[in-house]
């Protein structure tokens, strides 16, 4: 029986969430801008998501913007703070960032923005010393992911605050890999925008959702109509939105539970590793990391193929973020932790869910020490 163990990727469909989501792609198809009875059916169930949205993060509703993606809400929290054409044109971001924001954040550049690429120490972290300093009264956003997606490693985005609040900077985190893994409350980090994603707490694909704090205007990325308040015009996926409050409601009430679960199960996976494959570094060990998330790198060993094998015999892992499959670079954050570009390629990712159990992770290790050991020449 195959093991999946790329829940960082995504997240299966919690069938609550599916219940939720059935009748908006069925009988109640309305348009949420409609004014007759179909359409208030439609707003109704947005209503309700945001709320569940909003409780998840410490939020008031009209604090919540649904989004299409993880990646669009991070884009719009980006490119709508920044303007280019007065005082404000500087960014401060980690060089670790998802590629969600480290796009938009060049795109800028390109356009005539100045961005800060804060570096981190081998565990992953940033300096919040130097941090501070990179943010002045120039400074449009700074955006500071919470949990990274390659490492789990979670960033001080609380310590960064008080100078974003004096400067004028809006501070950004992108929460998609930490929200469902940690307790994230907005008013307790003193963020005033915040990114999360739908299909990473098992609801679906295709739906996200920016906090943008009351009094924080921002420019919209996209023109069209005056959905979510014209910050993200488009008639609305319902049915995603619907499902998603459902999983941040769900979220809500089991992250104690998730956290007990999940918690051993990495610890279990990353003892067994060390007591039974020598040559293995856990990247950011040392550093405080939300449950799920282990990046291991094996000696000699291309991380590339050793997914592939271990996809052959049932398990699922990844060898890097998901949307990076395609390029085939070294993983930039592992690079950025000052690991060699070899290094970099012989890592990969493992990232547990409530679904995994200690015979799974037991089973897995033997199976990734004996096919380490054949990589290796046998030299085991
Ligand atoms: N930010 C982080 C840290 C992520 O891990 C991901 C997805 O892997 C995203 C943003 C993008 O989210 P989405 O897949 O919803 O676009």
């Amino acid at each position: 029986m195959s093991v999946y163990l790329d829940h960082n990727a995504t997240t299966p469909l919690d069938p609550e969430v599916l219940l939720e989501m059935m009748p908006f792609l069925t009988d109640a198809f309305g348009n949420p801008s409609s004014v007759h009875s179909f359409g208030r059916e439609a707003r109704r169930a947005i209503d309700v998501a945001r709320a569940r949205a909003a409780a998840l993060i410490g939020a008031q509703p009209d604090e919540i913007l649904f989004t299409g993606s993880g990646t669009e809400a991070d884009n719009l929290a980006i490119l709508g703070s920044a303007d280019l054409s007065a005082a404000k044109r500087c960014v401060v971001t980690t060089s670790v960032e998802h590629h969600a924001v480290l796009n938009p954040c060049r795109r800028l550049e390109r356009s005539g923005g100045r961005v800060t690429f804060l570096s981190v120490n081998r565990d992953g972290v940033i300096g919040v010393d130097a941090a501070r300093e990179s943010i002045g009264n120039d400074t449009a956003a700074a955006s500071i992911m919470l949990a990274n997606n390659v490492t789990g490693v979670v960033q001080p985005v609380t310590a960064l605050s008080k100078k974003a609040r004096a400067t004028g900077t809006l501070l950004h985190s992108d929460a998609v890999q930490a929200v469902g893994k940690m307790p994230v409350d907005v008013r307790t980090l003193g963020v005033d925008l915040l990114s999360f994603s739908a299909h990473k707490i098992n609801g679906p694909k295709g739906v996200g959702a920016l906090f943008v704090r009351r009094g924080v205007a921002l420019s919209p990325v996209f023109s069209g109509g005056r959905q979510e308040r014209g910050l993200r015009p488009g008639t609305e996926n319902v049915a995603a939105i619907a499902g998603f409050g459902r999983a941040c409601e769900l979220a809500a009430l089991r992250l104690d539970e998730n956290v007990e679960r999940i918690s051993p199960l990495r610890s279990l996976f990353e003892v067994e590793l060390l007591e039974r494959i020598p040559g293995v570094t856990i990247n950011g060990a040392f550093a405080p990391r939300v449950c799920g998330t282990t990046s291991v790198s094996f000696d000699h060993v291309d991380g590339d193929a050793l997914v592939i094998r271990l996809d052959l015999l049932g398990v699922a892992a990844s060898s890097g973020a998901a949307c990076n499959t395609l390029d085939r670079e070294p993983s930039h954050v592992l690079l950025a932790m000052g690991r060699s570009e070899e290094e970099a390629r012989s890592s990969v990712r493992f990232s547990f869910g409530r679904g995994n159990t200690a015979e799974e992770i037991v089973r897995v290790v033997g199976l990734i020490a004996r096919t380490v050991a054949e990589m290796r020449g046998g030299a085991m």
